[in-house]
């Protein structure tokens, strides 16, 4: 599987769906659905895991009091992104939906959450533990992998060329380097590093 099909698999699939969408009240019927849990998925260790990244250590303070999910910047443009379920969906173990969803990613870290949450849960640092698990996994939006590359790459997270000191020196300013070979040589010898810490696979 590609990583554009894990995010087409995660906006597919209702188990996946973190926007909060299932808890609405159906019209028709005036029922609240409640949030959908797949059982044969739960992974029980994840809100541990979640727990021992850092920044992550709160995750099991949310009472899912939503007061985060009210603020939130993103939120209010998308209900494709809503911060309480996705705690709520980390406590219940559907790790492999958190981990495979786009959500994780539009979190914009703009700390309002974090400034409102009664309960001291640093929504921002627990988005990053899940990027930052994700990513361990080899599960980046096509962006941020492009990025990560250009990174590994150049030294860089986007490209400088030619034209760009071309068009420097017409302002006056001095030319800069196209590559950052300290960085590049950083990036990969930690990657060899974690490579080498890896477990094999059984
Ligand atoms: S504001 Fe805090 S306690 Fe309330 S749902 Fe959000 S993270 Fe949980
Ligand atoms: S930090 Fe992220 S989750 Fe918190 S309010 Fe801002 S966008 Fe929403």
């Amino acid at each position: 599987m590609n990583q554009t099909d894990h995010f087409k698999r995660s906006s597919g699939s209702a188990d996946a769906d973190l926007s909060g969408r299932m808890n609405d009240i159906d019209n028709a019927s005036g029922v609240r659905p409640g949030i959908r849990i797949d059982l044969d998925a739960m992974d029980l260790r994840f809100a541990d895991e979640v727990a021992g990244e850092p920044g992550g250590d709160a995750v099991r303070r949310c009472f899912a009091c939503s007061t985060c999910t009210a603020g939130c910047s993103v939120r209010h443009v998308t209900d494709r992104f809503n911060p309480r379920r996705i705690l709520r969906m980390i406590m219940t173990g559907q790790r492999e939906a958190v981990l495979h969803s786009e959500a994780i990613w539009l979190c914009s870290s703009c700390h309002t959450c974090d400034e409102r949450c009664s309960q001291g849960v640093h929504i921002p640092a627990i988005i990053i533990a899940l990027r930052n698990i994700a990513a361990r996994e080899g599960i980046l939006p096509p962006g941020y992998e492009k990025q990560r590359q250009l990174l590994m790459s150049l030294g860089r997270l986007y490209e400088i060329d030619d034209f760009d000191n071309r068009k420097r020196d017409k302002s006056a300013l001095p030319a800069i380097v196209t590559s950052n070979a300290l960085i590049a040589g950083l990036a990969e010898s930690l990657a060899r590093d974690r490579a080498e810490k890896k477990p094999e696979a059984s």
